[in-house]
């Protein structure tokens, strides 16, 4: 890394100074030419009838080129053919001989200075620029097989200064099933001859399969640390660069390094960056992308079996990979890393709060229930906002308080308490929001509601966070109608109370349309369609969202589709309807409360519908 930041540095001296002294070469030259000029310039002729008139004291030669001195104090220039000399050029011209005697002539020997000035440079100089530029081209066109090539050297980072990764996977919360089959790596990595003794062949590619900040980077880290053996890393999206073939000859450069340190570590992170499927004809430096691949693909092919380099990616779009990576001896060994569960949770925050002082009585299990669905990041993320938070109130130690404020802030984004609305704003504001959590209570939703706020915070004017009592994976079908009408509550609410819908619930109302249209096209949940999917979607990779569905039904079940849809929204929506107007008085109780203290809390809530069920 440091040797190539610095030849490219250098690189660009080079360019700087060429160009400065080009730039002073030039100016000297244009200096030195008007200098001359500088006085008028006279015929020779003029000169010779000067001379017999006697009007002239001296003249200085310097080559072709003469000043005049006139005895009056002025001076001028003339010039003479370069190989004539002066009394000759005179006298062609009629001068007088004997007055000519009386002029001082002073012959400069000036041919050296002069022939650089006006000869040699001005040939040399265009000569040299040509000549610069063609050895940057060629070394441009040889970058492709020239390993010593400057740009290509491979930006992989080793860990520490002593290549020592002091991750181990005690730092490491969860991910049991991922450790298990990483422990074998490890193994290999610590005793190699013992696996190749007895002919068995260890796998030369893992690939880490799970969301952004779910640990993958860490893992790799920790395997390296286990195994007290080096660590490179390099990321997919640093292999894409300007130039075509500086992304193979890093790959090379990168496994050169590697093996000379064997065994060791390498790990490339976002390997789908490199690694999509080939050909889909879409997006722009194809054969940088390929070219790139392929050389990795190169590499842990020529591995001598058991060479000791084990290779580690990382993805989280495995369905965009090119299948030739996945082939046996490349990465044949995929690990899953799935979002943490409660006890995981609980963990990495173990983990996280080590060097930071919790306040007594804070139970970080109730920052994990609090959590569902944060990755390792998040949570880490999360200890860290109510760090800073504590700080801010001058505390010495971090208090529940904060922890779960930490929590909204990382869901939410930041409170915009000084956002202001008219009062009509905050009626409508209270309305809606009291409208989903009273439909969230009364609907017996799986969810429960931690907080109702009029405060605004990011995008949303105020919020009702529900969060699951506990981890799901599987939803059914009532789950989901009871979610419809929920999220449709803030603007059954507003049309209830206020006779009309305002734009605050467009984004509910996006969240609502894409859900039914789920449970209808993906989950078979409709009554009159039957259990089978519509639709093939194809992720159309970097947008990284899908931009293409490919139809497998006839026109007519379009229609179909389209009219269960909007039929699943009513069915939820008169379910939800119909609760909101029995509970009115539910409703009226928490705006009044919202109105008066902007936020109701867990508890409070359930205190508060308590006596309404
Ligand atoms: P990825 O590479 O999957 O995007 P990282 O490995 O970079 O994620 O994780 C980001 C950070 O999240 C880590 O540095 C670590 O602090 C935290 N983290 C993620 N998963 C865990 C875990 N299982 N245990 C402890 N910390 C974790
Ligand atoms: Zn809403």
């Amino acid at each position: 890394m440091k040797k190539g930041k610095k030849n490219k540095n250098n690189i660009a001296k080079n360019i700087l100074i060429f160009i400065l002294v080009f730039f002073i070469l030039a100016a000297m030259l244009s200096w030195s030419s008007k200098n001359s000029s500088k006085s008028s310039v006279v015929g020779l002729s003029s000169v010779a009838l000067d001379i017999n008139n006697e009007k002239i004291e001296s003249i200085q030669v310097e080559g072709s080129k003469m000043a005049v001195k006139y005895k009056d104090g002025h001076e001028a220039k003339a010039i003479k053919e370069v190989n004539q000399s002066l009394s000759q050029a005179l006298s062609d011209f009629g001068v007088d001989k004997n007055k000519m005697s009386n002029v001082k002539i002073d012959i400069k020997d000036s041919s050296e200075s002069d022939v650089w000035m006006t000869i040699i440079l001005p040939f040399l100089v265009p000569l040299v620029l040509i000549g610069v530029m063609l050895w940057f081209m060629m070394r441009g066109v040889q970058g492709a097989n020239n390993k010593a090539m400057m740009f290509g050297q491979s930006g992989a980072r080793e860990a520490n200064p002593d290549n020592q990764v002091k991750t181990t996977f005690a730092d490491v919360a969860g991910a049991k099933e991922a450790k298990e089959e990483l422990m074998e790596v490890v193994e290999f990595l610590k005793a190699p001859k013992k696996f190749a003794d007895l002919g068995a062949r260890i796998p030369r590619g893992v690939l880490l399969l799970g969301g952004p900040g779910l640990g993958k980077t860490l893992l790799a880290k920790a395997v390296a640390g286990e195994a007290a053996v080096p660590f490179f890393s390099i990321s997919g999206s640093e292999f894409v660069e300007m130039f075509v073939g500086v992304g193979a000859s890093r790959v090379r450069d990168l496994f050169a390094k590697a093996k000379k340190r064997a065994p060791c570590i390498v790990f490339i992170d976002e390997i789908d960056a490199v690694g999509r499927r080939r050909g889909t004809g879409l997006g722009g430096s194809h054969d940088e992308r390929e070219q790139t691949l392929n050389q990795i693909l190169v590499e842990m092919d020529g591995f001598e079996p058991n060479s000791g380099v084990i290779v580690i990616a990382a993805t989280n779009r495995p369905d965009v990979l090119d299948p030739a990576l996945l082939r046996p001896g490349r990465f044949d060994r995929q690990v899953m890393l799935d979002a943490p569960d409660i006890a995981d949770r609980e963990a990495i925050l173990k983990i996280h709060a080590r060097q930071k002082p919790l306040a007594d009585g804070v139970e970080l299990r109730r920052v994990a229930e609090r959590t569902p669905g944060f990755s390792g990041a998040d949570l880490a993320n999360v200890l860290n906002e109510g760090a800073i938070l504590a700080a801010r109130h001058n505390k010495k130690k971090i208090d529940s308080q904060e922890l779960f404020d930490a929590i909204e802030k990382v869901i939410l984004g930041p409170e915009r308490k000084s956002r202001i609305i008219t009062d009509k704003e905050k009626k409508t504001v209270a309305y809606h929001e009291a409208g989903h959590a009273v439909l969230s209570y009364f609907l017996g939703d799986a969810n429960q509601t931690h907080k109702v706020s009029i405060i605004s915070r990011g995008q949303a004017g105020g919020y009702t966070l529900r969060l699951p009592t506990e981890d799901k994976h599987l939803h059914s079908r009532s789950e989901y109608f009871d979610e419809l009408g929920v999220m449709l509550g803030g603007y059954l609410a507003e049309i209830e109370v206020f006779g009309e819908m305002t734009t605050g619930a467009s984004s509910d109302l996006q969240r609502v349309t894409e859900l039914a249209k789920n449970m209808v096209t993906q989950f078979g949940m409709s009554d009159n369609l039957g259990p089978r999917t519509f639709g093939k979607r194809d992720d159309m990779i970097f947008l990284g969202k899908e931009i293409h569905e490919e139809r497998d039904y006839s026109e007519k079940l379009a229609e179909t589709i389209d009219s269960e849809v909007a039929s699943v929204i009513k069915q939820a929506q008169e379910k939800a309807k119909g609760i909101l107007i029995n509970k009115r008085a539910a409703l009226e109780k928490v705006v009044a409360v919202l109105l008066e203290k902007e936020t109701i809390e867990k508890d409070e809530f359930a205190e508060l519908m308590k006596e309404f069920s």
